[in-house]
């Protein structure tokens, strides 16, 4: 089998590192016993138990491997395992996360910010609505019913009033309905998703900005699945038009870990206002000594952080930087391409019925039968029989409006149908769309004629 590459890199970059500390005293290093040996091996064993989400046939969820840079970097700053709640805990790492971070907000067009890593989009997100709740109390939080669930409990725990905005029949935030919320004056902050969890669909951000100028209130932007799209210029007009504006937003939040080719324990929040600095104030008796310089944890809400995240994404974007139309960019394209191949072949097939056409690169589809129990019964089947074939899809429950007031004529448009999904956002999955088209259609075959029998 062929080397691991960032084990590789990982061999040739450890010992200059621990070459830097040489001139220390010995302290014994630990050796590898056979009890940790035997360990490994039943967990190798245990960890087998998995799907094989590095590989391209793995098209079902939201996982992306990390590229061979980041687990080196991860794997070299592990030696250390820095601390970027402060300096005296982190410096080189507490250094490279101002720098990548930097260049994150320069993707969205800022100069001036506050921002920092995170543990994920979960924790990004509740700064966020923290801080917005901070500037509105009492105000409150809406966001589209396709946004992610996380939004609704982050409301709960900071007590902020929560409030579900219908999506229009493509999955974006519906307009008229905000617009009928936004008059109630009850409004602080609008959660604006550029691409949701489920679909990947972009709320129309363009739009929502042109209703600040009747209405006051705060714009959030959650992207933490598709923030990096701003770097893509094929995207379809509205979605590029939502993109373009991003920079009006008093707040973004995106996920390293989600599309930025990193492990997981990397999401990134963004502020538009650096003042907004002055809510996380607080006098720590002991951390910050060693210098004048900004530690990170007087502006995050999380305290120990993994310094090795930070390294991880600083060496990544050193080797892709975030420049439109570079080549991490055109790996972004690439995942969209295969989804739009694939839709296609479905939407030609009239096995399958599909919706609108991906924004992203996460495709829905249902399987084509009279009723909402036939089809969702099939696309489980078709689920099992592709895994088989070692193709790994997801299912979703969807709202059958989805698929336009024709598809189940019959059925309120709300009933929900269990469909399959599939993200395909591996650069690879472009080269391997025939492949995938191959698996899926026979599964389809052998589902749909074991229901003739
Ligand atoms: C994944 C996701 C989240 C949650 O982020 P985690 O990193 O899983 O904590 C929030 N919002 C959107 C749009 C997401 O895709």
């Amino acid at each position: 089998m062929k080397q691991d590459p960032a084990l590789e890199l990982l061999a040739e970059a450890l010992p200059k590192l621990q070459e830097a500390f040489a001139h220390l005293p010995a302290s014994e290093p630990l050796s590898p016993t056979d009890a940790m040996r035997s360990i490994l091996a039943e967990l190798t064993e245990r960890l087998a138990d998995n799907y094989p989400y590095f590989h391209p046939l793995y098209a079902g969820q939201m996982l992306k491997p990390p590229h061979p840079i980041a687990r080196a970097a991860y794997a070299l700053a592990m030696w250390i395992n820095p601390n970027n709640h402060a300096l005296d805990g982190g410096r080189a790492s507490s250094r490279l996360e101002v720098e990548a971070v930097r260049e994150i907000a320069a993707m969205f067009g800022w100069t001036e910010y506050l921002g920092h890593l995170t543990s994920g989009g979960t924790l990004a997100n509740l700064e966020a609505l923290w801080i917005a709740g901070q500037l509105a109390p009492g105000k409150k939080v809406v966001a589209s019913e396709n946004a992610h669930y996380t939004h609704n409990r982050i409301s709960a725990v900071l007590r902020l009033p929560f409030e579900s905005i219908a999506a229009d029949a493509r999955g974006r935030m519906d307009l008229p309905a905000l617009e009928v919320a936004l008059q109630s004056g009850e409004i602080g902050t609008v959660v604006v998703t550029l691409g949701t969890t489920s679909a990947g669909t972009v709320d129309p951000l363009d739009r929502i900005l042109e209703l600040r100028q009747q209405y006051a209130f705060r714009i959030h932007v959650d992207a933490a699945y598709g923030g990096y799209f701003k770097l893509v210029s094929d995207l379809a007009k509205d979605a590029s038009r939502a993109y373009a504006s991003i920079h009006e937003a008093d707040s973004i939040v995106v996920d390293p870990h989600k599309h930025g080719l990193q492990p997981y324990g990397c999401g990134c929040i963004l502020f538009r206002d650096p003042s907004v600095g002055s809510f996380y104030k607080h006098d720590s008796p002991y951390t910050y000594f060693t210098s004048n310089e900004l530690h990170l944890g007087e502006i995050s809400l999380e305290c120990s952080r993994a310094g090795a995240a930070a390294t991880a994404l600083w060496a990544t974007q050193q080797l892709l930087p975030l420049t439109p139309g570079g080549v991490f960019a055109s790996e972004l394209s690439c995942g969209r391409k295969a989804a739009l191949l694939v839709y296609e072949k479905l939407t030609k097939d009239t096995r399958f019925l599909t919706g609108a056409k991906p924004e992203l690169d996460i495709l829905i589809w249902a399987m084509k039968a009279y009723t909402l129990e036939e089809s969702s019964g099939l696309a489980k089947a078709v689920f099992e029989l592709a895994a088989e074939q070692d193709l790994h899809l997801a299912l979703a429950q969807v709202p059958v409006s989805f698929f336009g007031p024709d598809a189940w004529p019959n059925v309120p448009l709300d009933s929900k149908v269990t469909c399959l999904r599939s993200v395909l956002m591996k650069p690879e999955h472009l080269d391997w769309v025939d492949a995938i088209w191959e698996k899926l259609s026979q599964a389809a075959a052998q589902a749909i004629g074991s229901t003739k029998q």
